[in-house]
């Protein structure tokens, strides 16, 4: 029987550690580091994620500043705020809640933001720090929860056959990049992949990040593997649930995420570390 990773005890104990530092950071520079959180529109999901991030601001000890935008304003509000908060010394992150309302050039957005205050890496400099090993840039929080999770089970990934499942730019790529900067063997798939199955059967480490319930089955995994479930989905009941069947893979993996309280929480500390990463460099 496989065990359950226990995401929120490890970005709980995370949060705990960059408590300290914030609070060393607010002595020794006269002020707390501020994260700046702008979201346009209602999108429900986006509203708790953001409510979270929020929280967990206030709960290690950061300023934060939110922005609630209506749907209704104009790409060049959004531009000019961001701009704003570039040129401003006392903002040390910048975070833009995405999916932006369909209206709104994301894209365009992102690379505004200034790449030191870009907290969550999405930037061409910082995903470009991370394809150069540069570790001065700014890492995608998502990837780099998921790396700890992986790495709080004791795995050594050097030579470990990684398979990751999605290729985006905010999970499926930057966490690929990050499993060779540990030494995995990669393969990456895709929803152009033929025969996933073959593949994902091959995976000492299996990452998953698509978004949709129960693709990855019981039969699809390898005995003893270690699985790391990032999707965010309902199922039938309207109840959380990740991209794995997570009580039919459960029995087979050595270890196993669940959904909600894996990925999630890790990546809400990812995103404080980072915030103290920018505010270091900010002073
Ligand atoms: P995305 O929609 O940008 O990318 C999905 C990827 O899945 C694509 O690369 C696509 O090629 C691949 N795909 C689609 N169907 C496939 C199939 N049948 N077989 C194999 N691959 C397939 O999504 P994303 O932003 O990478 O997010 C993926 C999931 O992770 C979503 O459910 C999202 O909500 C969740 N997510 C969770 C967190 C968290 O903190 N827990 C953070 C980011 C994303």
């Amino acid at each position: 029987m496989g065990k359950i990773i226990d995401g929120k005890a490890i970005a709980s104990a995370w949060q705990e550690k960059l408590k300290e530092q914030f609070a060393y950071f607010a002595i020794t520079v006269g002020r707390k580091p501020k994260l700046a959180v702008i979201m346009v529109g209602e999108d429900p999901a986006s509203a708790i994620y953001v409510r979270n991030k929020i929280r967990a601001c206030e709960a290690v000890g950061v300023t934060s500043e939110a922005y609630k935008l209506a749907d209704s304003v104009e790409q060049s509000y959004l531009e000019d705020l961001v701009k704003k908060l570039n040129n401003d010394r006392a903002v040390d992150g910048i975070l833009v809640q995405l999916p932006l309302p369909p209206a709104f050039n994301a894209k365009k957005i992102i690379t505004l933001i200034d790449p030191k205050k870009d907290v969550d890496g999405f930037s061409a400099k910082n995903l470009g720090s991370l394809l150069l090993d540069d570790k001065k840039g700014l890492y995608s929080c998502t990837p780099l929860g998921i790396i700890q999770l992986i790495l709080s089970t004791g795995t050594d990934l050097t030579g470990k056959h990684a398979v990751v499942v999605g290729r985006s730019n905010e999970v499926g790529k930057p966490v690929a990049l990050m499993l060779l900067q540990h030494n995995a063997t990669v393969t990456i798939c895709h929803s152009k992949t033929k025969d996933l199955a073959s593949f994902t059967r091959e995976a000492d480490v299996l990452v998953v990040a698509v978004g949709q319930k129960k693709l990855i089955t019981a039969d699809m995994v390898k005995e003893g593997a270690i699985v790391i479930d990032v999707g965010i989905n309902r199922d039938e009941n309207g109840k959380l649930c990740g991209d794995v069947d997570f009580e039919a893979v459960l029995p087979k993996a050595s270890f196993i995420t669940p959904v909600p309280g894996g990925v999630g929480p890790m990546t809400i500390a990812m995103l404080m570390a980072n915030t103290l990463k920018a505010a270091k460099g900010n002073v």
